[in-house]
């Protein structure tokens, strides 16, 4: 069974699919490594959200950071949506791609003075302030610019999200936000400074969050806050939940979006809350399993302990196996009627650390193409050039045609900005 998109098809005769294109042809025209994309998927993805938040005033801001190519960012922002942005290059691409500034919420903990400044200028919807230093900073660069920050406090509510440590960020022993018990003081600091006006509250709790309950615990503590800031006088407009949803790699099996949107907005509505903006940030569950990365098998280097499937896609297009050891289905784009064999799927960078997959099983020759399945977040997003590696060149199927987004890097692009000494 291929996890996670009904997009993703294997015909009777064993070819792979995206939106009913064979994956070996597009690997075959457009080279590999490459990450295909289908535009449809990603825009169900964002429709199960759109629906559960229909008639109520809601924004939903897509975390950018889990795939920011143009054309994705153009897809997003046509069907309504607006940004989560956590820098100001994040920033230029949503302007580049035709999104609306006044839709872009600026998350992050390290934001600095120059970033803000093109932030105000830009006019985007809010700023999510992480810390009291934050607060200082960011009134002083507004009063130089004559403008008024708009701003959220990024709660850190302390609940486990359950997921992996480096993508678990409401922990009070995480870096992000504002501790709880911090927060009612931080925004009575942020209603007494002049360049400040306090719109919202907001948290994110992790990534890859495969349950409901810590979204209904960090609303709760989210509501609470609310609460006693707005009997000190201080008006909330909007909850900001955050982003997070999960997405199937392997057998997970997460809320459904609108689910868990019905059960954010029955909780607002059982405390008396139901009148408020509903903000959300989801990046992963719009676009992770939208997305493929297609790779060539090179040599095959059978042993005795391991067998090794070498490829021609590593760990500098496709870091998560490597950072996270995350689990990533790997399936051939054309399937042999050969007995399966048992491959650890490694790349050719030098890093015993470079491996897509361990331990899978399948029938494979050099010269074949692999597909790593539900590589549309934090795939392309997180690559490098390490190994003086060209990035890879990205496709979007649009209307059932395949459309090159980016094109494939040259090696010279890479180093054209340095300088040989005198
Ligand atoms: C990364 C991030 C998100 C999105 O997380 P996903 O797991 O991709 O949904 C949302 N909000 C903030 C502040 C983030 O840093």
């Amino acid at each position: 069974m291929l996890p996670g998109t009904p997009h993703l098809a294997r015909s009777s005769a064993g070819t792979l699919t995206l939106d009913g294109l064979p994956l070996a042809d597009l690997a075959r025209r457009f080279g590999t490594p490459l990450y295909v994309y289908s535009q449809a998927a990603m825009l169900d993805a964002l429709a199960a959200y759109q629906r559960a938040l229909a008639g109520r005033p809601h924004q939903i801001c897509y975390a950018m950071k889990a795939n920011s190519n143009l054309a994705v960012l153009q897809t997003i922002a046509r069907a309504g949506c607006g940004f989560d942005i956590v820098s100001g290059g994040e920033l230029a691409r949503v302007l580049a791609a035709g999104g609306d500034p006044s839709r872009v919420v600026f998350s992050g903990v390290g934001k600095t003075a120059a970033e803000m400044a093109q932030a105000l200028r830009a006019g985007v919807r809010c700023f999510n302030v992480e810390s009291v230093s934050e607060l200082d900073r960011l009134s002083a660069v507004a009063a130089a610019e004559g403008a008024i920050a708009p701003v959220s406090l990024r709660v850190n509510p302390d609940v486990d999200a359950g997921t992996h440590p480096y993508i678990s960020t409401g922990l009070r022993e995480n870096k992000f936000g504002i501790a709880h018990d911090q927060a009612l003081a931080a925004y009575r600091h942020a209603a007494s400074l002049p360049g400040l006006q306090v719109v919202g509250i907001d948290c994110h709790i992790g990534s890859q969050i495969t349950q409901v309950e810590p979204y209904l615990d960090a609303l709760d503590r989210l509501l609470d806050l609310v609460e006693a800031v707005e009997r000190d006088g201080i008006a909330i407009h909007h909850v900001d939940v955050g982003g997070g949803l999960g997405i199937r790699y392997v057998d997970e099996s997460p809320p459904a979006a609108d689910h868990l949107v019905g059960l954010l907005l029955q909780r607002l509505d059982a405390r008396g809350h139901g009148h408020r903006e509903v903000m959300m940030e989801p990046g992963r569950s719009l676009v992770g399993n939208a997305g493929v990365l297609l790779t060539e098998v090179q040599y095959l280097k059978p042993g005795d302990a391991k067998s090794f499937c070498i490829v021609d896609a590593a760990m500098n297009d496709l870091m998560r196996p490597a950072m996270y050891e995350a689990w990533m289905a790997i399936e051939p784009c054309v399937s042999r009627s050969t007995p399966p064999q048992r491959w650890d799927v490694v790349g050719p960078v030098c890093e015993s650390g470079d491996w897509l997959g361990r331990d899978r099983s399948f029938a494979v020759e050099p010269g074949d193409v692999l597909a790593v399945l539900s590589a549309g977040a934090y795939g392309m997003a997180m690559a490098s050039n390490y190994n003086t590696r060209p990035r890879a060149a990205e496709v979007m199927i649009v209307d059932g045609a395949p459309v090159l987004v980016r094109e494939r890097e040259q090696a010279q692009a890479l180093f054209s900005g340095e300088k040989l000494l005198a």
